[in-house]
């Protein structure tokens, strides 16, 4: 049982209204939030903590990463032993939770020992929704083999794989099954051409409608939902007219589509960052033009998608999809969403719209009673300076994950 702690003098914000809030304290107690309110009565045991008038937020969310790819070679990190992309694996999330994200949703990659080992305190890391691996058709974008390698599958039972290979409807349900089994939060597919895969053009349509269809339905029958990799407006539309719940990346989306998608209750998850830092980096990794041309396809579709997801009231959340060395850019998602955004809706986007993905509405993503004690202390009013949630936490004074304070001090 940890000491309970007692934040005093700070001021409270409130993700969904955006708005903060003086004279709060705020009681945390076995990992949770036991009371939030004027005038508390700590039990003598507790430690006391005053803010000094400083900002305390809920821990950040990020609906998009990917763990598992700790480098930039796709293929040395599915080839690597399960054990060393484990500790690998470890590292990076404990370098996203000393950023203030205290929740992370994984598209790809992740198994639940890594979820095993948060809970355990193994891994120093935020807690961590897993869909295991991110369904892919054979030649799809997650389908890593060169051209000329016809070796049958991939190495998906290795935890440094992100993509699993999975044809027809058949297949499709097993695939599926097996990913629930093991422990998933939710399936992924691969319904788009990519930036990253060898093969596959981004405007390419990936699985047919019926094999969707029957990934939804295994989904539903387990009280999850399908999160689909798309870019282009007709891969988007597909899947949304085919009840896949989560739309990723989103770049290329119409307003029309972005409209059915916020009638049908999907969530989007715009992940800018990911083609800005390719661009910036692209050159010293050796990219060559046909990769250039891809990443600029998406990249300056990124900023006018968040403007029509917006008038067009489809919610988002925050995602950043950043892999291998890239993830030094994690911060800067922050910076591209404030060219749209009012720093309200990115930090609603990064707590209260992430809790709902993650399907842990009222348990992460909120400053209230019964919610994880998942909480960062600002130097600052976000709301007022986004920047302060980007320096790799260099304005968070204070981060507490479950209840544990794992970063204190400047
Ligand atoms: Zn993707
Ligand atoms: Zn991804």
């Amino acid at each position: 049982m940890t000491q309970p702690i007692l934040f005093i003098n700070g001021r409270v914000l409130d993700a969904e209204r955006g708005v903060t809030q003086d004279g709060l304290a705020v009681l945390v107690q076995d990992g949770r939030i036991a009371e939030v309110g004027a005038g508390i009565a700590a039990p003598s045991e507790a430690r006391t903590i005053d803010l000094g008038g400083r900002t305390l937020m809920p821990g950040l969310i990020d609906c998009h990463v990917h763990v598992v790819a700790e480098t930039l070679d796709l293929w040395g990190n599915m080839t690597a032993p399960s054990s060393l992309a484990g500790l690998r694996a470890g590292r990076v999330m404990e370098e996203m939770l000393q950023r203030g994200f205290t929740t992370i949703r994984d598209l790809g990659g992740a198994d639940h020992g890594l979820v095993r080992g948060v809970e355990e305190g193994l891994i120093d890391g935020p807690r961590i929704v897993i869909c295991g691996k991110g369904l892919t058709t054979t030649g799809g974008h997650a389908d890593l083999r060169k051209r000329t390698d016809d070796r049958p599958g991939m190495m998906s039972d290795r935890l440094g794989s992100m993509g699993y290979i999975a044809d027809g409807v058949d297949d499709v349900r097993a695939a599926c099954r097996k990913m629930i089994k093991e422990g998933a939060n939710f399936i992924k597919v691969m319904a788009n051409g990519g930036v990253s895969s060898p093969n596959d053009p981004i405007h390419s349509i990936q699985y047919s409608r019926e094999e969707i269809l029957a990934m939804v339905e295994e989904a539903e029958n387990a009280g999850l939902y399908v999160s689909a990799h798309v870019y282009t407006d007709r891969a988007i539309r597909r899947c949304v007219e085919l009840g896949v719940h989560s739309l990723e990346h989103c770049n290329l989306i119409s307003a029309e589509t972005a409209k059915l998608a916020a009638e049908k209750g999907c969530i989007a998850v715009p992940t800018l960052v990911a083609y800005d830092a390719l661009w910036l980096e692209g050159k010293a990794l050796g990219l060559g033009p046909a990769e250039f041309d891809k990443i600029e396809v998406v990249r300056s579709g990124g900023l006018k998608s968040l403007e029509i997801m917006r008038d067009a009231g489809l919610p988002m959340a925050f995602g950043s999809d950043l892999l291998g060395e890239l993830r030094k850019y994690h911060c800067m998602e922050f910076e591209l969403l404030a060219k749209v955004l009012t720093s309200a809706e990115i930090i609603r986007s990064a707590t209260v719209v992430g809790a709902e993905l993650c399907q842990m509405t009222g348990q992460i993503g909120t400053i209230a009673a019964g919610a994880f004690a998942d909480l960062i202390v600002v130097d600052g009013d976000p709301l007022a300076d986004i920047a302060l949630l980007q320096g790799d936490g260099a304005h968070m004074p204070l981060i507490m994950a479950a209840g544990r304070v794992v970063k204190e001090g400047a």
